[in-house]
């Protein structure tokens, strides 16, 4: 069976919503150009540096520069659709241990509001900076290709794609400032989101997805990395000790976003699979999606299979035959057009599906176990799912296919022995992450839980 049938043949499929399938000729993924993002790409090298204490108003060189284009691009992409985005630029003046003097900080970001709940939000995201050996030099050449040129060319190559639809929600698409010196775009970003009052179902950080072979010889051209946090980082003590005693490390909404985009990722493209690695980020390590998660919000990151550490944060140089730097002929740009339509296709699920809801369990003492949760907006029905506390995977086929009803009673299941999550189906099939009923596994941030 071919994954088209496969695809039609499963309840709730993620895609279900989209023609076929979204790896097919007329699916959102199907105008993504590799030719197109390695010119941008090589636009972005030609800045010279994107160091954030680079030059802010050097017309060819520097941040300011790099800014300027990527809102162009944007604007660009914008006229095309009839004026599809609002492109706005979120700034403040930071200063920190990374950055002696303060710096306005600047986030380029365009918004394509959606039809049905605006207020509803999925981001992407990549860092536009760039940075050599030395975290403090803004004068050296620092190309910045794979870091995360490659992020910031997705980015772009996802609003082209997406601005020839309409989806139910808004979907964010950003090129952040100021990661390198401390994931300050990230937080401005971050902020930026709760003073608009958004909902936000999901960030996807894409930072250095352009690259298939490591400095030791290792290639990987059929994975990319998928990273999320297991206990949330907005968790009260009372969502800890709750955790502790009846489970939930494991089913932080980000995780589940996690799990959703990795099984999409089997009906997208052939060969091409996510790699779940269940930490917040690499170790020793961080990216922009950390300061979404300090304040709650589902977010993962994106990355490459295999890191190539000779072609990233270097001076350009050569030293025993060895060449270092983030230069543009160590990219592979169809693995990165590979990471982009999964992006692409994840963006337009998320967008088109409800949230999940926040579903609570009640199976203490009895031979039944009850699911109950509220009314979610753009829900028309809901599907219930189970996996073994030990289990990594929800159960390919839901428990309850489909209830229009807001609670099951689900006789003969020892609640005890099992995770159970709740996902929202919309009227056109459109289906939400699933969201677990554990402590801390729905998806507002639990500071702004009653
Ligand atoms: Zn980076």
């Amino acid at each position: 069976m071919n994954k088209i049938l496969v695809a039609a043949a499963l309840s709730a499929t993620i895609l279900s919503s989209l023609p076929a399938s979204a790896s097919d000729e007329t699916g959102p993924t199907a105008s993504v150009s590799e030719a197109r993002m390695r010119t941008d790409v090589a636009k972005l090298v030609s800045f010279g540096t994107r160091h954030t204490l680079s030059s802010d108003t050097d017309p060819r060189r520097g941040i300011g520069a790099a800014r300027r284009w990527a809102a162009d691009e944007f604007r660009k992409t914008s006229k095309a659709c009839g004026g599809c985005f609002e492109v706005v630029m979120p700034e403040a003046m930071v200063s920190g241990t990374r950055i002696p003097a303060p710096v306005k900080m600047v986030d380029v970001v365009a918004i394509q509001r959606g039809t049905e709940r605006p207020n509803e939000v999925v981001i992407v995201e990549a860092h536009i900076d760039s940075r050599v050996t030395d975290v403090m030099d803004a004068k050296s050449d620092a190309p910045g290709a794979n870091d995360d040129g490659s992020g910031t060319a997705l980015v772009l190559e996802a609003a082209r794609a997406l601005s020839k639809r309409k989806f139910a929600g808004t979907i964010v698409y950003a090129a952040l400032s100021g990661e390198e010196q401390g994931l300050y775009g990230g937080k401005l970003l971050a902020d930026y989101a709760k003073k608009q009052g958004w909902t936000v179902k999901a960030v996807l950080n894409n930072d250095i997805v352009g690259g298939t072979h490591g400095s030791d010889g290792l290639v990987d051209d059929k994975n990319v990395r998928l990273f999320s946090e297991g206990p949330r980082a907005d968790a009260t003590d009372k969502t800890r000790a709750d955790a502790r005693r009846f489970g939930g490390e494991n089913d932080s909404p980000g995780r589940n976003v996690s799990r959703f985009i990795a099984e999409l990722a089997g009906q997208v493209q052939d060969d091409f699979a996510v790699r779940q690695v269940w930490r917040a980020d690499r170790l020793g390590r961080g990216g922009d999606q950390l300061p979404f998660l300090e304040q709650g919000n589902p977010a993962v990151r994106f990355s490459v299979a295999i890191e190539d550490y000779d072609h990233q944060h270097q001076d350009l140089r050569t030293e025993n035959g060895v060449t270092y730097g983030d230069t543009i002929d160590e990219m592979d740009f169809a693995y990165l057009a590979k990471v982009t339509r999964l992006n692409i296709a994840a963006l337009a699920a998320l967008a088109a599906a409800p949230m999940p809801p926040a579903p609570r369990v009640d199976a203490a003492v009895k031979t039944w176990t009850d699911v109950t949760w509220k009314p979610v907006t753009g829900a028309a029905a809901y599907s219930v799912w189970r996996r073994r506390t030990d289990a990594p995977s929800w159960e390919a086929q839901p428990l309850v296919a489909r209830t229009t009803e807001t609670s099951v009673k689900l006789d003969g299941l020892r609640g005890d022995d099992w995770i159970l999550g709740v996902r929202s189906i919309a009227t056109d099939g459109s289906v939400s992450p699933i969201a677990a009923a554990v402590p801390g596994g729905g998806f507002t941030p639990l500071a702004q839980l009653p």
